[in-house]
Order: structure tokens, then C-alpha cells, then sequence
């Protein structure tokens, strides 16, 4: 993409009204627009960002046995009803609308309910499990407080991956598998070493649920992490019985604050049971299946990516969830030579197949690199007309600022990459 077709504009300061760093640098960078609170339009560069951490996440739960589908916003009260969450009461955070003869619809804050209400059209005998079916979709939710851009929104993409198993062991193996996935997708977004598989409290159908927290000062949760274990607890459950169960020990354990990027649940019966989910096992007894609820926020997780991996002149991507590959800058725009140079170069390095955004604005050079570093783009190239006299480009990693020179047949290759 060329620099000067991407209608955003970066800024200078953020708006007064947003006090997290991460919202600060995405607007001043032009990934999100702020509609209203807890409201936020994904602009190009967001796009694309979100759709490599999507695609990220798609990886790993295609690799664990996912299937993707995609299911409704709108929801019908009536299986909600069922299951005991239609109710304000029951569910503080439901977006309410009505049709015009004056029937009542929600906007889906989660979907445990439908997905398993489908799934009775597809799960009869123990020979159809287990399912894994998973979604990228909106979620609706009616939140208290908004204040920390994307990272609490009213309106956000989760990936929630539901399980139906026939036993509890065939339900364990996969939760297990979950949270290796889990892991594996944190590490390729560049917080592996900081995001913390937490105990959390779980509910009827099991003692814990698990959080992946990622630690940073700003994050909204109080956890505790024994950090040789790489374990966590949350405030719920860090209770002196619990800790000795999980063989941590208060004297070894860190209050810290942390940002919730995940969410898995055992589920158990409380769903399929009041809404009949049931398969016939090999003797033709009925059972009730076993589900399991494995959440992540992208929104929330970009937004934790630019607030724990930024520094102070902009935004920092990791590789994987970088929104281009290669942030090609001429510094020459003037010059008739660089121009051709870069124009070239630029249509080299997408024939090649990388992904590219080439600054090709009429601009003084200072204030288009201060934009590359806002943006944050993993890989600099510089051309201008120094390298067109040596013949060899300066590449700039972004997170480590580190300088190389390169020719264009090596760069081409791809060895940027590598080094
Ligand atoms: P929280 O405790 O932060 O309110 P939750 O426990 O209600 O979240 P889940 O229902 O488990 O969240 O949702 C799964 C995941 O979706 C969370 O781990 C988080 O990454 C993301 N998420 C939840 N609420 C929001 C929100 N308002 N905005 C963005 N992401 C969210
Ligand atoms: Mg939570």
C-alpha cells in the first residue's frame, strides 16, 4: 500500500479523554477512531492488524482441531430463557432491541446458547464427538466502565471456540490442548514471556477456570504469580487452602496487575442439559454432553500488544501481528532517482510476496520516520539517495532499532528477516 493512498493522518497529541497509553498511541497513529465510549472503528492499519492476529489465533485452533463458523448478533430470548440468562437481573450486561410488532431480541454478549441450541440439529450419537467449533464475532456488552479504549469494549471481536465431548476425560484432553494453544498464540504475538496461566474460580462444574493474564502496571486485575512456576492465581481463589493445592506458596507469590487476554472454561452440563444436548452412547443410553468455553478479546489483546510492547515514540508490532511486513520510506522524495529506486524496489518486494507499506509522501524526512516509528511497523528499509550511491539499504528493526545494510538482491531474498 502506498503511504499517500492511506487516508489516515497521524497526530501529534491524543485526545484528552482517553487515559490509556495503548488508545492514545492507536488513535495518534491512525489505527482506531474513537465512535463513543467503548465504541471504536477499526481504521485500515487497524484492520490489518487485527486480521494478522486473527489470523494467528486461526492457526492454532484450526491446529487443535477447530472448525469455524460464524454465528448470529441477534438473539432469540426465548433460548436464553432456558438456560436462565435472559433476565437483567441474571446478566448485568445484555444490549436489548425489539422488532417492530414489538418482540423483544438481544445482541449477543456470548454463545454458549445458540451454538448449543444448532447443535442439537448435529450431535445424536456418541460417533459425532467431539465438536470444536469456533467464531470470530462481535460481541455485545452493555459495560459499567469503558474507559480503557479497546481494551474494554461495548461493542468487540472475541474468538470463542465452544467444545462438546462425550466423557470427562475426552473433555481434559482437549481443555489441556487449549491451553497449549493458548500459549503457543501468545507466544507468536510477541507476550509469551509475560502472559500468565491463571487459577481463577470456576463454577458449578469445576473448581478453576484459567485466565492468561498478561502482566503490565496499567492492567484492571489484581493477580498473584509464583514466578520461577510461571504460575498465577487470581484474587478469587488465593486463599491459603487453594495455594497448598496447587503446591504455591504465599512467600513466593507477587501481587501484580495484569490484563485479562483469555478466558477458558469446563462448562460441564449447564448448558446442554436445560437445553437438551444430549447423544446416545454405544449401549443407546442418553447423556448429557460435556462443554467447555474458550474465549479471546482481539480488540483486547491488540490493545495489550500496544500497551506492553510500545515505547516512548510509538507503537511496537511483533512480527506476527505487525500490519505490514516491510515499511519501505523513501527519505529522497525530491529526487528523480530515488523516487524511481524506491518505486522499484517497492514492486520488487510485493512480487515477492511481502506485504508493504511504502512512503512514498512529498514530506521532510524527520517527520516521516517520527511516523514510521508511531506506527510501528516491524521492519524499516531506508532509500534515499545515499543508498542509491552505495548500493546497499539501511533496514531498521523497529524493536530492538537495530541497523543493517543490505543490497536489494539480499533484501529481496528475504534476509532481512533472518538476520
Ligand atoms: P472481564 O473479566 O475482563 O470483564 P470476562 O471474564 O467477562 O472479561 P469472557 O466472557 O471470558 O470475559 O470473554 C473472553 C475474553 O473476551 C476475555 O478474556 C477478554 O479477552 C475478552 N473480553 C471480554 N470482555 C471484553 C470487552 N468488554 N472488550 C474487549 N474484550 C473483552
Ligand atoms: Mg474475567
Amino acid at each position: 500500500m502506498r503511504q499517500s493512498k492511506l487516508f489516515t493522518k497521524t497526530r501529534r497529541s491524543a485526545p484528552k479523554d482517553e487515559i490509556s497509553k495503548s488508545a492514545q498511541y492507536l488513535i495518534r497513529a491512525g489505527f482506531i477512531h474513537k465512535q463513543m465510549a467503548g465504541v471504536y472503528t477499526l481504521l485500515p492499519l487497524g484492520l490489518m492488524t487485527m486480521k494478522k492476529i486473527e489470523q494467528v489465533i486461526r492457526e492454532e485452533m484450526n491446529k487443535i482441531g477447530g472448525v469455524e463458523l460464524s454465528l448470529t448478533a441477534l438473539q432469540d430470548p426465548e433460548v436464553w430463557k432456558k438456560t436462565d440468562r435472559w433476565d437483567d437481573d441474571k446478566v448485568d450486561n445484555w444490549f436489548k432491541t425489539k422488532l417492530k410488532n414489538g418482540t423483544q431480541l438481544g445482541l449477543g454478549f456470548t454463545h454458549e446458547e445458540p451454538l448449543t441450541e444448532i447443535m442439537t440439529n448435529h450431535i445424536h450419537s456418541y460417533k459425532d464427538l467431539p465438536i470444536y467449533a469456533y467464531q470470530f464475532q462481535t460481541k455485545f456488552r452493555n459495560e459499567l466502565r469503558a474507559k480503557s479504549g479497546i481494551l474494554r469494549g461495548r461493542e468487540f471481536l472475541m474468538k470463542d471456540l465452544y467444545s462438546f465431548s462425550k466423557n470427562q476425560k475426552e473433555h481434559d484432553e482437549f481443555y489441556k490442548k487449549a491451553q497449549e494453544a493458548y500459549k503457543n498464540i501468545f507466544h507468536r504475538l510477541g507476550i509469551g514471556d509475560r502472559t500468565y496461566m491463571t487459577f481463577a474460580s470456576g463454577g458449578v462444574f469445576s473448581q478453576f477456570s484459567h485466565e492468561f493474564q498478561t502482566l503490565t502496571e496499567t492492567g484492571e486485575d489484581t493477580i498473584f504469580v509464583d514466578e520461577k512456576k510461571k504460575i498465577a492465581v487470581n484474587k478469587e481463589v488465593c486463599t491459603d487452602e487453594i495455594l497448598a493445592e496447587l503446591g504455591l506458596s504465599r512467600k513466593n507469590l507477587k501481587e501484580v496487575r495484569a490484563i485479562e487476554v483469555g478466558n477458558i472454561f469446563n462448562l460441564g452440563t449447564r448448558f446442554s442439559e436445560p437445553l437438551s444436548l444430549v447423544f446416545d452412547d454405544e449401549k443407546g443410553e442418553k447423556h448429557p454432553v460435556i462443554m467447555g468455553s474458550y474465549g479471546i478479546g482481539l480488540g483486547r489483546v491488540m490493545g495489550t500488544l500496544a500497551e506492553v510492547l510500545s515505547d516512548e515514540k510509538g507503537l511496537v508490532w511483533p512480527a506476527e501481528a505487525s500490519p505490514f511486513a516491510v515499511h519501505l520510506i523513501n527519505v529522497s522524495p525530491e529526487e528523480e532517482a530515488a523516487v524511481k529506486t524506491a518505486e522499484d524496489f517497492y514492486e520488487n518486494l510485493v512480487a515477492n510476496g511481502l506485504s508493504v507499506l511504502y512512503d512514498d509522501r512529498k514530506m521532510a524526512v524527520g517527520e516521516k520516520l517520527a511516523d514510521a516509528d508511531l506506527i510501528g511497523i516491524k521492519t524499516q528499509i531506508i532509500v534515499g539517495a545515499k543508498s542509491i550511491q552505495s548500493g546497499e539499504f539501511e533496514i531498521r528493526d523497529r524493536q530492538t532499532g537495530s541497523i543493517k545494510k543490505m543490497s536489494e538482491a539480499d533484501i529481496l531474498k528475504g534476509k532481512f528477516a533472518k538476520a
